[in-house]
Order: structure tokens, then sequence, then C-alpha cells
């Protein structure tokens, strides 16, 4: 197995980093780097930069707009844009419905939504999880009943991520309650704007308004927003997992948040030394940084295998794990290396058009949201304990 980079994948590494250099605006990787509240206008801007490039939906086959990259190429993007500070592609549209559409969708479903994803037309939200179903996420109770030319749609969804910036949600319903639990259940596009459609805002622990609940009452949904067959939604579920846990190391983002914090450490003094000098901080430096080529070599060692013909199995499961652990460190140090200074609750802090001078070192108090917005890497895209459990059956046999 070849972990290196061929001749070529170093080629395109440079033509992604010329396409970062001149139309990555430097004032949204500025607030990315300092971890600035980005607005809706900001992801939406970059979106249209991508799509105007032909790279936004780049695991998309070329017919429906992908530019036809492999396991490598995709790797090597998500690391570039990572070190670049670039904003993260808004997933739930391009990275999680679209490839749902593309292998479920009937070709009036493919011909309407899939440009529409593309260009921007529509912003999606993910309608999955509900109070009694997360981990175990066939619960979900919100019924869907089928009328004469609709559905009626009633229940509620949480967590809904960016969901008061969307018009259209993704849902798991119930439309079979009689039937064992995953098989009763249908994948239905919701427009936010129908009646008896309520999103209400749930402020996360950093004090920051990201997450939604979402409820459905008396919702008429058109029977063609159905997606696959009906009932048979959880194989449309499962096969947009395995889209939202591609990336899932996040190796690109952890060698930039360590960059700053090792430039942070050399040059931030506690008791007349850098910081860095610091016996105990630099062993914990070290120690992140070891794992952090640990996991990097494992992430290529996995992408090898995906390029040579193979399937990511159980090993994506080490990478969430060990990816989300490495990331929450660095953050945990970076809010010690500021100490005080790391404030959370000052809504001025993060947000740019605010121009707040800061109180402390440049970025300080944007450490302690940070922190305490990272905690939900190892909840999200399946908790660290399911992929323990599912370590321990396909790997360990247990
Ligand atoms: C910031 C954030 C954004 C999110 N965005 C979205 C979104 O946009 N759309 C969406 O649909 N969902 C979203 N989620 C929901 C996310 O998918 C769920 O939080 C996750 O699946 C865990 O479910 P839960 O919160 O109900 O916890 P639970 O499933 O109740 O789990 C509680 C605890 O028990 C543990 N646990 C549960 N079952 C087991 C088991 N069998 N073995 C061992 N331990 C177990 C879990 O690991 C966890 O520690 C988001 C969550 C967060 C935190």
């Amino acid at each position: 197995m070849d972990l290196n980079f061929s001749h070529e994948e170093e080629q395109f590494r440079s033509e992604v980093q010329a396409f970062l250099a001149e139309k990555l605006p430097q004032a949204l990787a500025d607030k990315v780097r300092a971890g600035l509240r980005l607005t809706k206008q900001d992801m939406q801007q970059w979106h249209a930069i991508l799509h105007a490039r032909g790279w936004l939906a780049n695991h998309w086959p070329v017919e429906h707009g992908g530019p036809g990259w492999d396991a490598v190429r995709k790797y090597i993007f998500d690391v570039e844009c990572a070190l670049a500070f670039a904003p993260r592609i808004v997933p739930f549209g391009v990275n999680m419905l679209g490839p749902v559409l593309i292998k479920y969708g009937t070709p009036a479903q493919k011909q309407y939504w899939l440009p529409r994803i593309l260009d921007g037309s529509d912003w999606w939200c993910q309608g999955y999880s509900e109070p009694g179903a997360g981990s175990d996420l066939a619960a979900v109770q919100t019924s869907a009943v089928r009328h004469s030319d609709h559905y009626l749609v009633n229940g509620q969804k949480t967590w809904t991520t960016l969901g008061h910036y969307a018009n259209m949600i993704f849902c798991l319903v119930r439309t079979d309650r009689q039937a064992k639990k995953q098989e009763g259940i249908s994948f239905l596009l919701v427009d936010m704007n129908t009646p008896g459609v309520e999103v209400r805002p749930i402020i996360t622990l950093d004090g920051e308004h990201e997450v939604n609940e979402v409820f459905f009452t008396d919702v008429k949904v058109p029977l063609e927003n159905l997606v696959g067959e009906e009932h048979r939604g959880w194989t449309c579920a499962k096969y947009l997992l395995t889209y939202e846990r591609t990336n899932i190391a996040g190796v690109g983002f952890s060698v930039a948040a360590l960059r700053e914090l090792k430039k942070f450490a050399a040059t931030h003094m506690k008791n007349g030394k850098p910081l860095a000098a610091d016996h105990y901080f630099a062993a914990r430096i070290a120690r992140v940084e070891i794992d952090l080529a640990n996991m990097s070599t494992t992430n290529l060692r996995m992408i090898a295998a995906v390029a040579g013909g193979g399937v990511p199995g159980a090993e994506s499961s080490m990478l969430k794990i060990r990816g989300t652990e490495i990331r929450q460190e660095i953050t945990s140090l970076m809010r010690k290396a500021v100490g005080p200074y790391a404030r959370f609750y000052v809504d001025e802090d993060y947000d740019a058009t605010q121009g707040m001078q800061d109180v402390g070192p440049p970025d300080a108090a944007r450490a302690a949201v940070s922190y305490f917005n990272n905690r939900k890497l190892s909840i999200f895209g399946g908790s660290n304990e399911i992929q323990r459990n599912i370590i321990s059956k396909m790997i360990l046999g247990l």
C-alpha cells in the first residue's frame, strides 16, 4: 500500500492551493481563522464560489455536476480548504440529500432538486433526530398519514442544525406504526414554509443559536415529495449516514488548529517564558501532535484502500473517535493557554460587525466558545460511544 501522493496528485494539490489563494475571500478566511460567527451570506458566498468552479458537489457523479474526483483528490481538497481557513460546505443539501436523490430519487426529483442544491436556491436541513430518537434513530415517531394527494405530518424534530436558515427539510417519518420499527419509516421532503411548520431556537452551551427544534402540526406534504419507496426510508437514511461520516477525521482542521495553538504558545508568555517552554504544556502539545500524525496515517491507509477498490468499514468509526478527540483536545489546550481571556456569552466577541477590541491576546476571547462548541463533535454523526460499539462488533468480534 503506497501512502505517498503521486506527481499528478501533488499537481492537483497545487491547483487547489492556487484556487484558494485567488478565490477564497480574505475576509471570510480571517473570520474562520479567528473563530468569528459566519452569517448565512458568508456560507452562501463560499457555496457560490465553489459551485462556479465546479468543485462544490465533489462526490457527485460527473453527469450530475460533480468534478469526477477519486477519494485521494477529495481528501487533498478537504485538507487544503481547512488549512486555508475556508468555511465548511454546509453539508445538508450537497453532501447528504444530493447522494440520496441521485441513488433513490425519481428522474423528476433529480431534475428538479439537484440543480437547486447546486445553485443554492434551496437551503436544506436534516430532520432525523427527535427527543426520543437519537442514537436509536429508528425510534422516530413523527407521523405521516397518507391522504389522496398528500401526507399529513405531525410530530417534532430536534437538534436541527441551521434550520432557522432553511427553506427545506428532509425528514424521517413514520408511515406504518404496525411494522417493525425500521420498516415503517419513509423519507420525505418538506417545504418549511408550509402552514404548520414551526422552528424554535435551542441555545447551546457556547451561547450560540446553531440548532433548533422543528414542530409539525397537520403539515400537508405532496405525495411526490416521498423519496424512495413508502415505508423503505430506512434504506435512504442509512445511505445518507455513510455520507455524513465522510471526511470524519477532519485532519485538515486539526492540523490548522494545532498550528495556531503552537504559534500562540511560542509567543504567549507565562512566568517570564513562552508558554511553549512550559514542560507540562509542551508535553500535551507533543502528545496531541503524535496522535494527529498517527491518525493521519490511518486516514491515508483507509483512503489508499478505498482508492484500491475497497469500502470504508469500521475504520471510519476509529477515525471518528480519534478525530473528534484530537480536535477537542486542541480546543481544550487553546482555552487553557489563553486562561482568563477565554470569555464566552459575550456576543460582541465573535460578531465581526461589532468591531470589538480584543481584551488580551488577539482571538483569545473566542477560545472558550470554540471549546464549548466543539463538545458536539463527539455526539453528532453517531456518538463516540456508538462508534465504540461498532468497533467492538466489527473489529473485535464481541
Ligand atoms: C450540535 C448538534 C447538532 C446536531 N444536528 C443535527 C441535525 O442537524 N439533524 C439531526 O437530525 N440531528 C442532529 N443532531 C443530533 C445528533 O445526531 C444526536 O444528538 C445523536 O445522534 C445522539 O442522540 P441523542 O442526543 O438523542 O443522545 P442519546 O442517543 O439519548 O444518547 C445519550 C448518551 O447515551 C449514549 N448511548 C446511547 N445509546 C448507546 C448505546 N447503545 N451504547 C452505548 N452508549 C449509548 C450516547 O453515546 C450518549 O452519550 C445534532 C446534535 C448536536 C449535539
